[in-house]
């Protein structure tokens, strides 16, 4: 297995775990193997007629449920070996917050910012349709989603693409994030950063385990530093606001900030917007080198950029109490032994950043069942309530002001039932993983693979070996 680092990593993280569980070995070792590695490269014509061969991969790492799901990434880091470690990554997620997909991974290896708009849409359609060509895409097959460097517009590119190529009923289900003109889902964009951020509540929340950790209990008033202002950072700290957290540290690819004081986030997005970068920003102090804030003060450390990125050099000056794995992989093994010596709570990526493949799943179904959440039942919900206050009206002589009725007779609508089924996944999820860890006195990354190596494993006990 040389060279296969990452994947490695998230194979011993299961061999770790696997101790806990009574599998037998080989289905152990057919629970960790990738199932489909696709490996390919195709032509793309640039702007200025040149050609240039472009290298991309797809992997399905378990069929034990279909379809199987992971996000595409563009990025100069994209290999075989990161692919395979993500997709594996993804099978665990959706089993610890029991989204029932097999997990996948893709990812082209570009650097965005060299290409033009026509020629990232080339790209992605001529990848889509090397997918579709070798049957990796379909919405009862294989699900991409968004990652890291890609969003929205390359989903709505990708199903463009299996729309002109199939005639699938349920088409749209053939990738998620897409726009929602497209049949996407609202909340889709914030869903993994609005799952950090109900995992990390979760955690704050519990009185004995903050007291273990020396933290008061809640999120209000504790202080935190992020590493990514992209779209899972970026809306992880701004729930994390919301709830009154105080951001006090940026780590961004040009440099990284910090301020005792707290920093402003939307004013600081605006200037990144306009510089391309955090370093300079106006009432903070830029560190000299650029992952330094990830060690300076702060009750909570979210990295959420690429992973590797607390490893043995800097994990024993890491400060944070919590940290808040929001990207893939961000700990490398020794990295998490330094920390957890230390006696700080690490919540692991393939729980906390689940957020994202939770709603994803909430798209797919919307897709397959070709109704937006909501419509059926929103006003019926609203009258329900509005009869209810009436009869308390009339027994109880109150009157109830429009804002009152409006309030309180608020049916579910999409976006409503999306955030209330996000949040009901992470609590759970938490609360199962963490008596997990308590019952066999381990790490929570260690009870998260526990909990999913006994999901799958059931599984593929019962379903069998196809002869
Ligand atoms: P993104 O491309 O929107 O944002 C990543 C941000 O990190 C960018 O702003 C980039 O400039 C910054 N960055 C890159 N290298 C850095 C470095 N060395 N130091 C500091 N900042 C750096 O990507 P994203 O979708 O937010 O994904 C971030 C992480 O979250 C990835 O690990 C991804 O796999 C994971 N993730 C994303 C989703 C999703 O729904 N987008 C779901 C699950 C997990």
């Amino acid at each position: 297995m040389k060279g296969y680092k990452f994947y490695e990593q998230v194979n011993a993280a299961f061999d770790e775990a696997a101790q806990y569980t009574t599998y037998d070995k080989g289905l152990l070792s057919q629970m960790k193997i990738c199932n489909d590695v696709l490996h390919i490269t195709f032509p793309v014509e640039l702007d200025n007629g040149k050609i240039e061969v472009i290298e991309a991969w797809r992997v399905e790492h378990s069929h034990h449920k279909m379809p199987t799901k992971g996000g595409i990434r563009y990025s100069m880091t994209v290999n075989e070996d990161e692919t395979m470690a993500l997709s594996a990554l993804m099978t665990y997620k959706c089993a610890v917050v029991d989204v029932p997909f097999g997990g996948a991974k893709g990812g082209i290896k570009i650097d965005k910012s060299k290409y033009s708009q026509r020629e990232l849409e080339h790209i992605t359609r001529r990848y889509a349709f090397e997918l579709i060509k070798k049957n990796f895409i379909g919405p009862g097959t294989d699900v991409p989603a968004p990652d890291y460097g890609t969003g929205a517009q390359e989903m709505g590119w990708i199903l463009d693409t299996f729309r002109q190529m199939s005639t699938d009923l349920n088409a749209d289900g053939c990738v998620t994030g897409k726009p929602v003109e497209m049949g996407g889902i609202r909340g889709r964009t914030e869903a993994t950063g609005r799952g950090v951020y109900f995992g990390i509540k979760e955690a704050c929340d519990n009185k004995e385990d903050m007291k273990e950790l020396g933290l008061t209990p809640g999120i209000e008033g504790k202080t935190f530093v992020i590493q990514g202002l992209g779209n899972v950072g970026y809306h992880a700290a701004l729930y994390m606001i919301e709830a009154g957290a105080k951001l006090v540290g940026v780590a961004e690819i040009d440099g990284s900030i910090y301020s005792e004081a707290g920093i402003d986030l939307e004013k600081l997005m605006e200037y990144k917007a306009e510089t391309g970068g955090v370093t300079g920003f106006e009432g903070t102090e830029t560190l000299e080198k650029s992952n330094s804030v990830l060690e300076s003060d702060c009750d909570i450390l979210i990295p959420a950029a690429l992973e590797n990125q607390i490893n043995e050099e800097n994990a024993g000056k890491i400060k944070a109490k919590i940290i808040g794995e929001a990207a893939n992989g961000p700990t490398t093994a020794r990295g998490h032994e330094i920390i957890k010596k230390r006696g700080a709570l690490i919540i692991p990526d393939n729980y906390l950043n689940a957020g994202g493949v939770t709603v994803s799943y909430f798209e797919w179904l919307k897709n397959i069942q070709h109704v937006r959440f909501g419509r059926m039942g929103k006003r019926f919900e609203e009258n329900s309530y509005k009869k209810i206050l009436s009869v308390i009206e009339t027994i109880s002589d109150r009157k109830f002001t429009e804002k009152e009725l409006s309030f309180l007779a608020k049916g579910g609508g999409e976006a409503e039932l999306v955030d209330s089924g996000l949040e009901e996944t992470m609590i759970n999820a938490y609360n199962e993983m963490n008596e997990l860890r308590k019952k066999h006195d381990v790490d929570l990354r260690t009870a998260a693979f526990i909990s999913a190596i006994n999901k799958v494993g059931t599984i593929y006990e019962r379903m069998g070996i196809f002869p």
